[in-house]
């Protein structure tokens, strides 16, 4: 394979990118981009960058510097409208022609408009230069009107409400997120936006958006009342950019169509990210997701998938919002359950609660409980049978429920360290059956956490805590790429413990490790 060509400037080609570079590719990757940026992380765009909490520089998946280093072309502020699957070439609006081995589709989403005039008062957020101008518009005092209940609606809520703007937030729906958690959890996130102030006008559909010009804007509802404001920002939704597939006669339906191998209709061709609508083996059925960290890790299932492996993309699906000073966190896929079993406190915004479908948890939605959470993805990824009572009770660690995720305190049992061991600082964790491949298991070594997790056969033991927010390395998910934490998709190198994907930017500690006659050896002491 001598030529990629990534379509889109998004975290998925990123990832993509990133993927092939570790994975040994040395051809040439070209990312189509019609931004004019390198491929930035749009999570924080609705989060702290409103909130002006994150630069711009912090914002890269893959900086202009990265690519000039590790020899990836950016072609930004140009548009790819067309593949020849043919004779596999991208050929872009401005008439060149890149001939490609293997072509990935990340052109990510477009959101929903309202039918009103474009106005500067009007604001939608997908971009960085969205991003910008609503920042600048969210003035203390300002009056802002947001249209859409979604995950975009309420973080730009919870963003302006800290920026001290008067909010009233419209939302279709008779709650916020009901479609997504249920009515009780829907019940208890409109609670959360009005105790912090936002006037919520549920079961109201926005018709239009006028311009009064130095009087801001009115926004007109489908049973005609208006409500005046300085600002509205629209999140009613998204539409896949799948136009370059249609053309090119490559198979759509609610997004592009590709097989758990992230495969399209045509040969050699991808899809991955916002735009792909993918099978799921795991789960028997199609689906397509708008959330950062499947863009993360279906971008380099998709890139290994060009190199010819055979890599299944049968994730759990996970993604995070931050809210006021709220983390939530949701995982799993919750389109049939039947019933929702709470641990800790709804009320006080303080709970995780598990969908059930008959002893197994299918999807989990948690407030501050990032533990939890990440146990529920095990449960989720293992098919753990549990019981109602368990998940319910405080006092029992989840960690413990799943398979692989027990702590294992070091076993005095096992034989003393082998002379072949001259430093006797290393000291036994585990048999080496005990660390399978492709897994992470923990182990206290006395007040330290490790993670010990084996790839291709060798074993590696790094600190347990992210270094971006002191996640569990351990729930996370041991590849080429290196162990990736579940909470946001940071990577760390195995051997290195290198940030090879952000956010998180610090190096986590590594631990010497040995594996000798049948057992496992770490240093935690120097
Ligand atoms: P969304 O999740 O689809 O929510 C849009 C909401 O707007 C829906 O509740 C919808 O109600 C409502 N709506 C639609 N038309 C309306 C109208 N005319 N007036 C009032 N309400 C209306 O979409 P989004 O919030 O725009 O986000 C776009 C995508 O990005 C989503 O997939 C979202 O999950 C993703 N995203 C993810 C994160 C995260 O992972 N933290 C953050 C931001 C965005 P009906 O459903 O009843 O039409």
């Amino acid at each position: 394979m001598q030529q990629v060509v990534l379509i889109g400037a998004g975290h998925a080609s990123a990832s993509a990118a990133k993927t092939l570079r570790r994975e040994g590719f040395a051809g040439t990757i070209i990312v189509v981009g019609d931004e004019a940026y390198p491929p930035y992380q749009r999570p924080m765009l609705s989060k702290e960058f409103l909130l002006e909490d994150a630069e711009q520089d912090e914002l890269w998946s893959m900086s202009e510097d990265w690519c000039r280093e590790n020899d990836v072309t950016l072609m930004l502020g140009r548009r790819a409208d067309r593949i020849d699957i043919e004779q596999l070439a991208v050929e872009l609006a401005d008439g060149e022609r890149l001939p490609a081995d293997a072509v990935l589709i990340a052109t990510g989403v477009q959101p929903r408009r309202l039918p009103s005039a474009p106005s500067p008062r009007v604001h939608y957020l997908k971009t960085l230069d969205e991003a910008l101008a609503l920042r600048g518009a969210l003035r203390e005092g300002a009056r802002v009107a947001i249209v859409g209940g979604g995950f975009i609606g309420l973080e730009i809520a919870a963003a302006a409400r800290s920026r001290d703007c008067a909010v009233t937030l419209f939302e279709a729906d008779k709650l916020p997120l009901a479609r997504i958690l249920g009515d009780e959890l829907g019940a208890a996130m409109a609670r959360l936006h009005a105790d912090n102030g936002v006037d919520l006008r549920t079961g109201v559909k926005v018709a239009e958006i006028v311009d009064l010009g130095d009087a801001g804007i009115e926004v007109v509802t489908d049973d005609g009342q208006r409500h005046q404001a300085d600002i509205a920002v629209v999140g009613i939704g998204v539409t896949p950019n799948d136009a370059i597939a249609r053309v090119s006669e490559i198979t759509v339906g609610n997004g592009i169509r590709v097989d758990q191998f992230c495969r399209t209709s045509a040969i050699g061709v991808f899809a991955a990210g916002d735009v792909a609508n993918h099978y799921h083996p795991g789960l028997d059925t199609r689906l397509r997701v708008e959330h950062f960290d499947n863009a993360s890790r279906q971008g380099a299932a998709a890139a290994r998938n060009m190199l010819g492996q055979r890599v299944v993309y049968d994730d759990v699906h996970w993604f995070w919002s931050d809210q006021y000073d709220h983390g939530l966190q949701f995982v799993g896929h919750a389109a049939d359950y039947d019933r929702i079993v709470v641990r800790g406190d709804v009320d006080a915004f303080d709970f995780a609660a598990f969908y059930m479908k008959g002893d197994r948890v299918v999807a989990a939605f948690g407030i501050d409980r990032g533990a939890e959470i990440l146990a529920a993805k095990s449960l989720i990824a293992d098919k753990v049978p549990v019981d109602d009572a368990q998940l319910a009770d405080e006092d029992v660690d989840l960690l413990e429920l799943g398979s692989t995720e027990a702590a294992d305190e070091v076993d005095d049992e096992l034989p003393q360290t082998p002379d072949a061991l001259a430093d006797t600082r290393f000291e036994r964790v585990a048999r080496s059956g005990q660390v399978t491949e492709g897994n992470a298991r923990r182990f206290m070594i006395g007040e330290t956490e490790v993670a010990v997790a084996r790839w291709e056969g060798k074993v590696y033991a790094l600190h347990n805590l992210c270094t971006h927010l002191a996640c569990r390395l351990t729930a996370g998910k041991v590849d080429q790429a290196g162990l990736t934490c579940l909470c946001h998709g940071s990577i760390f190198e195995l051997a290195t413990g290198f940030p090879v994907n952000p956010p998180a930017t610090k190096p986590v500690r590594t631990f010497p490790v040995i594996e000798t006659e049948g057992q496992i050896y770490v240093r935690v002491r120097d």
